[in-house]
């Protein structure tokens, strides 16, 4: 019974930091298992619910994974039980109550809901993951600063609050900043309007941890620039730590001085790449299960299919689905995704063929498609082809080759010419711009 528990433990303790197995999950002491339940105690109430709101998904993976089956965790306090524990007396004096901690996470502006426990990790963020787990667990000494880049809602800013929420939950005394470059920049301005800079430089000075998100809004900001670098400097040389987010690689910042730029580069830079399919799919299950929610495989693969990158985007879908089923009292399926998401799909999904495009330019133009596609010469067919040619232009991917030949086999330079002609004749008429405008509107708005 103990050698499931102490191999699931080991398992653990390769998921989650060194700081929270020893405060929360060592004081667990497995009492009892059976065929559907396995039964824990721990020091008091606190630890039942603060292992429940943060552990409790972790914990019965492991031991699913150990012993093949999904055992329902059942976690009692021996406060309850009266059973005698010096072990942890001390310790439960000595922790915070969990108000105590949420209000100090929220005093440094960072969101609760961005740790590690709930960071996916896939192959796309695990180099960025264990870099921040590394300084987390030893501020100022592995990478400093430590720059997250990557494109937008990749998870920079997830992954540097869950920095934050790890050395604020393991160590109140740690002095610790979380700003957005904004942030930071108005703060700059008002302490210089009011005559504090006194006061600001000693805030951004005197840290443990300094976190700076989105540092790429520092482009042109000189003033804001040479306070950040003196910032850096004194953080840097007292050896605490410094992180950085940005959606730009230090040297495709604009307009950033040289000398920052540079010290960007010091520490580690981590990219966070775009996710594949499965860690879309892994996000989104751990969305749900935080919201209390299972959500079926294939509605999980399907809105992963639906967003090629952008996690923010696909939590999003997520939260509009569940939304819906909520709302309308009816079970989440691929179907009911499909209505909750009907808009933005269509948005995003339609391509303009060329064959819209025909169909629509031959209506304007009173003939038929095929007359379009014909070889016919007389100027009835040839000017609306010629509209035709330029509109798959402009609003498809297709080369000019492609275009000609969807025009029943033209040559890519009467493409070109059409292109031409066409672009002109609309810079020199406005009525004919104004035919043109309303014609690209029908197919762009069906
Ligand atoms: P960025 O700062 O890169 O624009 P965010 O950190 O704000 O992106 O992430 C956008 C959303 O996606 C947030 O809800 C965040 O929790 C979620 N997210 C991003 N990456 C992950 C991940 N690996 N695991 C879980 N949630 C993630
Ligand atoms: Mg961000």
């Amino acid at each position: 019974m103990v050698s499931f528990w102490e191999e699931s433990l080991a398992l653990l303790r390769t998921r989650l930091n060194e700081h929270s197995i020893t405060t929360w999950i060592t004081p667990m002491v497995c009492e009892e298992v059976t065929d559907t339940r396995v039964v824990f105690t721990v020091p008091n109430n606190f630890f039942i619910s603060w292992i429940k709101d943060n552990y409790l998904k972790i914990i019965s993976d492991s031991i699913c994974q150990i012993t093949g089956k999904e055992l329902f965790i059942d976690i009692r306090s021996r406060e309850d039980h009266s059973i005698p524990d010096d072990s942890f007396s001390d310790l439960s004096n000595q922790t915070p109550t969990q108000n105590d901690i949420a209000e100090h996470i929220k005093k440094l502006n960072i969101n609760p809901k961005y740790t590690f426990e709930s960071f996916v990790v896939g192959s796309c963020n695990q180099f960025a993951h264990a870099a921040a787990r590394s300084v987390s667990e030893q501020l100022g000494k592995s990478y400093n600063p430590l720059f997250i880049y990557g494109g937008v809602g990749l998870g920079k800013t997830h992954l540097m609050s869950a920095v934050g929420y790890a050395v604020a939950t393991s160590d109140r005394s740690k002095n610790i900043v979380f700003v957005t470059s904004e942030e930071f920049t108005n703060e700059m301005i008002n302490a210089l309007r009011f005559d504090q800079m006194v006061n600001f430089r000693k805030k951004y000075r005197d840290l443990d941890l300094l976190m700076i998100d989105d540092i790429q809004f520092l482009s042109g900001k000189e003033r804001t620039q040479e306070e950040f670098f003196h910032t850096f400097n004194s953080i840097y040389e007292s050896s605490k730590q410094i992180i950085l987010t940005s959606d730009r690689f230090p040297g495709d910042i604009p307009d950033i001085e040289q000398r920052l730029r540079s010290r960007f580069s010091w520490g580690l830079i981590a990219d966070i790449g775009k996710p594949d399919l499965e860690t879309k799919v892994a996000i989104l299950k751990r969305k749900s299960f935080e919201d209390n929610f299972i959500l079926p495989d294939d509605v999980a693969y399907f809105l992963a299919g639906q967003v090629e990158s952008n996690i923010r985007e696909l939590v999003g879908y997520l939260i509009r689905v569940i939304a819906m089923s909520t709302l309308q009292g009816i079970p989440v399926s691929v179907n009911l995704s499909k209505i909750a998401l009907r808009e933005i799909l269509h948005r995003n999904t339609r391509t303009i063929t060329v064959d819209d495009i025909i169909s629509n330019v031959a209506k304007s133009f009173n003939v038929k498609p095929s007359d379009i596609k014909s070889k016919k010469k007389h100027k009835l067919y040839s000017l609306p082809r010629q509209v035709g040619m330029y509109l798959s232009r402009n609003l498809t991917e297709l080369s000019y080759p492609e275009i000609g030949s969807a025009f029943g086999g033209k040559d890519h330079s009467t493409v070109v010419y059409a292109a031409k002609k066409i672009e002109k004749k609309i810079e020199l008429d406005n009525s004919f711009r104004n035919l043109i405008e309303a014609i690209r509107k029908d197919i762009t708005e069906i």
